[in-house]
């Protein structure tokens, strides 16, 4: 599973060798041959990411423009913006790249406490706690939340973070069905009987741990069935909003507002700030005695170097030109347009003869290739038409469901998107990849 933007994807493959016994590693591309760079194979150079409507630049023998269909830029703030960049730049003059100290040793400014009263009021809870990465925001808050004698039931095709800050908790963990509230409910009630109260359980602590949109399915998550089972067994919720804040919702503020559930009703609301907001790190909000806490303990909170100014000033001021606090009504366009061009490209693509993934209004749209095989050949026929896509494959998805990811944004036009369609509609028929007839043939 890479982000095979130059579509050079090797396929590698574990084999195992009779005679010695040993196991080995043989990374080849589709048609058999090793490729002799392997390793490197799998870190594609992107030249540059460019300002003019998610185009990113190629580097073959000469350098050239293709549309960007790969990247997390979902509101199209990661280029220069009229608001944000001159903001970043002033913060990057002021406090330099970096604080080089974390929180509590000198890492805190003015802008990080401004950015986590900001994400705590957008995201609709009392306070938040900002880490320098998403992933790590997961994997090492988890631990804090939760530990030994705790259980965490987990969606089953939760991110890799989730999975890592789960196993290092030392929690019990259990999996529930992918998106699948009844199965939620048979776990529960394998581990705790109905509306026992939470004194006299087994677990000294139960937290269900779900997704906003699942970034390898596209689909939105069953949150407010998920919510009332959470309810009925008194057990927190954990909700990671990577792709779903700032991405969707009327106002951008996620599946909560999306799908009309009280963010008082999600214990804890974790995201990041890499897709929508076009910068870096990541945040827990939830109630002030919660965040107090984990300020206090959390390793990566205590011990790591704080978010860098820059990043931190690009998030305030992306928030803000989503609320239209920057004197525009340039936020609601990005939110109009991103809803508008996801469910565009998704019904296109569906009318010719893809199988697409996920829920109308996600701008992840997942197009199934089935066969890894076919990964290295669609990217890079794709890429040579000068159009990016991401594939992806095992382990990031079970090995015979092996997907293009493609990622929508509001900064890509009509005029993108049209020959992004053309393109991908030519490279399906030449890899075979289209499995529906769009309509019945006429005799
Ligand atoms: N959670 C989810 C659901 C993700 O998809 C990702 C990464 N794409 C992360 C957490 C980690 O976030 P980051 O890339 O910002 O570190």
């Amino acid at each position: 599973g890479t982000n095979n933007l130059q579509g050079y994807a090797p396929i590698c493959l574990g084999l195992e060798d009779f005679y010695t016994r040993r196991l080995y590693l043989r990374i080849q591309d589709c048609f058999g041959r090793p490729i002799a760079s392997a390793p490197d194979a799998w870190f594609n150079v992107v030249e540059r990411y460019s300002n003019d409507n998610n185009k990113t630049l190629k580097r073959t023998s000469k350098l050239s423009r293709c549309l960007n269909l790969g990247s997390y830029n979902y509101l199209g703030f990661a280029a220069a913006d009229e608001y944000c960049t001159p903001r970043a730049i002033e913060s990057l003059k002021k406090y330099s790249p970096s604080t080089c100290s974390s929180r509590v040793d000198g890492g805190t400014t003015v802008l990080h406490n401004e950015l986590e009263k900001c994400v705590a009021d957008f995201v609709g809870k009392p306070a938040a706690i900002v880490l320098g990465m998403g992933y790590v925001t997961n994997s090492a808050i988890l631990p804090v939340l939760v530990g030994k004698g705790g259980l965490i039931i987990s969606d089953s095709l939760n991110h890799n973070s989730i999975v890592n800050g789960a196993r290092g908790s030392g929690a019990t963990i259990r999996v529930f069905q992918h998106n699948t509230p009844s199965h939620l409910e048979e776990v529960l009630r394998e581990q705790i009987a109905d509306g026992q109260p939470r004194t006299h359980r087994p677990w000294k602590k139960i937290i269900v741990i779900v997704e906003g949109i699942y970034s390898m399915e596209g689909e939105l998550c069953k949150l407010p069935e998920i919510i009332a089972i959470c309810k009925k067994y008194k057990v927190y919720t954990y909700l990671d909003e990577a792709h779903s804040i700032g991405a969707v919702g009327k106002t951008g503020r996620g599946v909560c507002e999306l799908l009309g559930v009280d963010t008082a009703d999600v214990d804890i609301m974790m995201g990041t700030f890499t897709k929508s907001f076009g910068s870096c790190g990541g945040y827990i909000a939830g109630s002030k005695e919660l965040i107090q806490y984990l300020k206090y303990t959390c390793p990566a909170h205590l011990y790591a170097t704080s978010i860098s100014p820059p990043a931190a000033e690009q998030i305030i001021s992306a928030i803000r030109v989503i609320l239209g606090e920057d004197g525009s009504n340039r936020g609601a366009q990005k939110l109009a347009r991103i809803r508008e061009n996801s469910n565009f490209f998704r019904s296109e693509l569906q009318k010719m003869g893809f199988e697409v993934l996920g829920d109308n209004d996600s701008p992840v749209m997942p197009v199934m290739l089935y066969n890894p095989a076919k990964i290295p050949a669609f990217s890079r026929e794709c890429l040579k038409q000068n159009v990016a896509v991401v594939t992806v494959a095992f382990p990031a998805t079970p090995l015979l469901l092996a997907r293009a990811r493609i990622c929508i944004s509001a900064s890509h036009t009509k005029k993108d998107l049209m020959k992004a369609l053309e393109v991908i509609s030519q490279v399906g028929d030449l890899v075979g990849i289209k499995y529906f007839p769009a309509e019945p043939k006429k005799q």
